[in-house]
């Protein structure tokens, strides 16, 4: 895939990213079934298949291969998305994140059940 070229788009591409991957994780199920092991860890490869950055793409899948995918519950799934994530802050000189914090950081206004919480159209405030 080709390299995208500048560098703030690249930049603002990197945080929407993070924000989608690390959200997906701290609301992965925290006693997931073999099912939803397999659904995240798949959607972690392709992920890093298809970034659209092609040297964050083949640097992340060189990270996935030393640091295969953690699926066993929403603890060990966030906390291995907060360390790849800071495999690649080490990479690019910034600063490693306190993955103490990612639970609080992460919340995605959706109810705990399955339901998103969503209003009926034209309803919401
Ligand atoms: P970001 O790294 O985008 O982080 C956004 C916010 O997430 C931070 O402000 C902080 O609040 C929080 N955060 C930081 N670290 C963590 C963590 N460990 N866990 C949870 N939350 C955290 N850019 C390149 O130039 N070269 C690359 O090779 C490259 N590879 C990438 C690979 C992937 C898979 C992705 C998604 C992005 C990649 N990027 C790469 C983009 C890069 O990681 C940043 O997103 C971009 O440089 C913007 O950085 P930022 O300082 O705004 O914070």
């Amino acid at each position: 895939m080709p390299h995208l070229g500048n560098e703030t788009i690249k930049a603002e591409l990197g945080r929407a990213s993070w924000k989608l991957f690390h959200t997906i994780l701290a609301r992965y199920p925290e006693k997931p079934t073999a099912e939803e092991r397999e659904a995240l860890s798949s959607y972690i490869y392709l992920f890093s298949r298809v970034y659209p950055c092609g040297e964050c793409a083949s640097h992340f899948q060189k990270i996935l291969k030393k640091f295969p995918p953690q699926t066993s519950s929403r603890i060990a799934a966030s906390q291995w998305g907060c360390h790849v994530h800071n495999q690649v802050n080490s990479r690019l000189g910034k600063k490693i994140f306190d993955c103490n914090m990612i639970a609080e950081k992460y919340q995605c206004g959706c109810a705990d059940d399955g339901d998103d919480g969503a209003t009926e159209a034209g309803t919401e405030e």
